[in-house]
């Protein structure tokens, strides 16, 4: 075995960085060529037909049955020519990734001759058979039919030579079975509630879209190395292996010069993603070695989700031609950093303002203050929703460690906007304001200055930070669909602003001024969101004890973390307001306790299988050499000088055995509760289990592994260790 290790070192050490033929200058030269965009349509389109797109677009309005057809015809026409042959729907399922099921542009015509047809029929809908996706049990296998919907909001795309097709995903009776579909729901409801307030300020606004932009880090090893670890290959993380002596102590890969291969790897994905009309624009090197970043710039949600989810396949198959493998799990070395995907938020209206970017006067600082304190408020009242949606299996090994938030969610302002709103609560009061009390507020809050960038943003330990002129919500795990954050973000401040509207009609009603109404419904909000607002060491022991006094929620399990998606009011937010039916949200909850106890399995098998036919076969034979070894001593020595020199070599005799003993016991033990735990049928209660009983045998096996590897011979380990995995490319 060890031999597979040194051969793949080998393999590294003669690897030559792969220059790719990739065009140098304007990048706007080809950017989007693979995406029929809106500017394509306008080309290929009847005016008509156009208009109607463009619609669907922005007001979400539907497509006659022969506008349909016209863009059908015209997108096959741009793909074909682009050498495309197939086409496919392409969507989100409960899963990690995407799916796609491909179809030829052909059928067979009267004459037994083959034609290429693609109808605005197939366009609009497919149905794929996909019983074998998450469904939480929504649908039996007898009833398998899923259809696929195209979202007419994201452009459809050609990969390699297959036209993409993004689509949502529900099933015969209706329910979504996709991340797209509940995603689309909330930006609208997100839409129509921000738009109501943005009508206290400004007539023009009627359209208010959710931007984000997605920040992804991830790991790279190399491809040999990858496929001598069978753990990294099937459970994505290193499920063992000592802590290399030097990691990122020196903090001196952070931001430090791209190493040329991976330089090579860079430039040929963002070539990929510009072609597709994904904006990536920053790349760095992250914290630990081996770990960089890429950046785009940001887009509308829907897009941006989708263009990340794309990225990410990118990269895998881009990965792959430089023989290296991308990591997006969270933490796939225990001891260094984990990857996250910060994910930048905010909201834009159709004149151009981003209400979470202070203005030029008092009237737009209200408006931006309004949306400000209702985002901390949705965040507050929501603040078990919002962590369940970054609560999983993979990412639990990141969160709350010393390099990620903790999985405690609180809101981060920065100095001048907490005193900002300490004002408001201590000036506003529920009387008719005087009029120099409104000269004061609105000399206060005119003065906010436009760009706050430099004043915020200081706090980087901060799950969900202000930063100037939009939130950046740091919890969210690297190899995460930033749809199920964002689904709950969405709803929550829709959700809110609902509510806010509400209240401010109310006091309207009761004959105060707008701005006095505003003023005051903020105030309230200010008062009842204080638990949420943390401006210190979100990383500290002080703050873990601190919010628990606060009363804010740190569940430590995982799935009971998820269940919290199903308290009244939680159904509130996410039910009542038609974003998941009753019968929708308990199915995802049930697919997230699956995936969790799945995974938890899956790693448990695989640390069991490796411990004892990798790991403990290695120690025997490294022990046996020992006793070999002392057996030689004691030939060539007399009884004195033996039990002298032996000493030693039989203490490392007794360490290894019992290392091997305790490996042994500790994976029959754990299959033990596996089987236990497999008996249980009801999905929360058998993840529960797996966490309690199965969980915590991973990391018990592992520390006698990783004691192994410190004392056998390096000859024979069989497992690259850590410092190669992070340090050899
Ligand atoms: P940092 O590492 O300092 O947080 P980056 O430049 O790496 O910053 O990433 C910031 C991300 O925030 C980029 O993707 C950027 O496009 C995005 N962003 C900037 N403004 C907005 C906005 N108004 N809405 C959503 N995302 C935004
Ligand atoms: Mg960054």
């Amino acid at each position: 075995m060890a031999e597979l290790r040194f051969s793949a070192l080998r393999e590294v050490f003669n690897r030559e960085p792969l220059e790719t033929e990739i065009p140098t200058g304007n990048i706007s030269a080809y950017f989007g060529d693979d995406v029929f965009d809106i500017h394509k349509m306008e080309h290929y389109l009847p005016r008509e037909a156009f208009r109607q797109v463009k619609n669907a677009i922005e007001v979400g309005s539907s497509l006659s049955r022969q506008a349909a057809d016209q863009v059908a015809t015209a997108l096959k026409a741009w793909a074909i020519e682009k050498g495309a042959t197939h086409y496919t729907h392409w969507f989100h399922p409960l899963t990690d990734g995407t799916a796609e099921k491909h179809d030829g542009f052909i059928e067979v015509g009267d004459r037994g001759h083959v034609v290429e047809s693609f109808s605005g029929e197939v366009l609009v809908q497919s149905e794929p058979d996909a019983s074998s996706f998450p469904s939480g049990g929504i649908r039996n296998t007898f009833e398998a039919r899923g259809y696929t919907a195209w979202d007419v909001s994201s452009p459809c795309f050609i990969v390699d030579t297959t036209l993409c097709i993004p689509t949502i995903f529900v099933s015969y009776t209706g329910e979504a079975l996709d991340y797209k579909a509940p995603l689309l729901k909330t930006l609208s409801e997100l839409d129509k509630a921000a738009v109501d307030i943005c009508q206290f300020f400004d007539k023009d606004v009627t359209r208010v879209f959710a931007t984000l932009g997605v920040e992804q880090e991830y790991f790279l090893i190399d491809e040999a190395l990858y496929y001598a670890r069978p753990d990294v290959v099937l459970a994505s993380r290193t499920l063992m292996g000592h802590q290399s002596s030097k990691d990122q102590q020196l903090s001196d890969h952070y931001f430090s010069s791209i190493p040329e291969r991976v330089m090579c790897f860079i430039k040929d994905f963002e070539y990929e993603a510009h072609k597709l009309g994904i904006p990536v624009k920053t790349r760095h090197n992250e914290v630990a070695p081996n770990q960089f970043e890429s950046a785009p710039v940001f887009e509308e949600v829907n897009l941006a989700v989708d263009h990340n989810q794309l990225l990410m396949d990118i990269m895998k198959r881009i990965a792959r031609k430089h023989k290296f493998r991308v990591l997006f799990h969270e933490k796939p070395f225990a001891g260094i950093n984990g990857s996250g995907k910060h994910n930048n938020w905010s909201l834009c209206t159709n004149t151009g303002v981003n209400l979470l970017s202070p203005g030029k006067n008092p009237k737009t600082n209200l408006q931006f203050l309004t949306f400000l304190v209702n985002v901390i408020k949705a965040v507050n009242d929501s603040n078990e929703i919002i962590r369940a949606s970054v609560m999983n299996e993979t990412n639990a090994y990141r969160l709350g460690g010393h390099e990620a938030p903790p999985a405690i969610i609180s809101v981060f302002l920065g100095s001048y906007l907490r005193s900002m709103l300490d004002e408001i609560s201590r000036k506003v009061t529920d009387r008719k304001m005087t009029p120099a009390l409104k000269t004061e507020l609105k000399l206060g809050i005119g003065k906010i200055p436009e760009i706050l960038l430099d004043n915020t943003d200081r706090n980087r330990t901060s799950p969900f930070a202000f930063t100037g002129n939009r939130f950046e919500f740091r919890a969210v795990g690297s190899s995460a669909n930033c749809s199920a954050p964002m689904i709950t973000l969405n709803a929550a401040l829709a959700y809110q602003l609902r509510r806010f509207k509400k209240e401010v009609d109310l006091i309207i009603k009761k004959g105060r001024t707008k701005d006095e109404a505003i003023f005051q419904v903020l105030k309230k909000y200010i008062n009842e969101s204080g638990k949420v607002l943390f401006e210190g060491d979100n990383y500290s022991e002080e703050w873990h004890r601190e919010a628990e006094k606060r009363g804010l929620c740190n569940v430590k399990s995982v799935p009971e973390s998820i269940s919290l998606y199903l308290t009244d009011k939680s159904k509130d937010v996410l039910v009542k307001s038609g974003i998941f039916s009753e019968k929708e949200l308990n199915s995802r909850v049930e697919v997230e306790y699956d995936k969790f106890t799945k995974k938890v399995q899956i790693e448990s098998r695989v640390l069991g299988d490796l411990a004892i036919n990798h790991i403990v076969p290695t120690a025997i034979r490294y022990m046996t050499s020992l006793v070999e070894n002392v057996r030689g001593l004691r030939e060539v020595f007399n009884e004195l000088e033996f039990e002298r020199l032996a000493g030693a070599r039989k203490e490392l005799i007794v360490n290894i055995s019992d290392h091997i003993t305790m490996i042994k016991k500790l994976v029959a033990d754990m299959i033990e509760e596996r089987k236990k735990a497999n008996k249980i049928e009801d999905a929360y209660t058998k993840a529960i289990e797996y966490e309690k009983n199965v969980k915590p045998y991973l990391d018990q096996i592992r520390v006698h592994i990783d004691k192994l590897e410190l004392i056998v011979d390096n000859e024979i380990w069989p497992l690259p260790k850590y410092r190669e995995l992070l340090f050899t490319r």
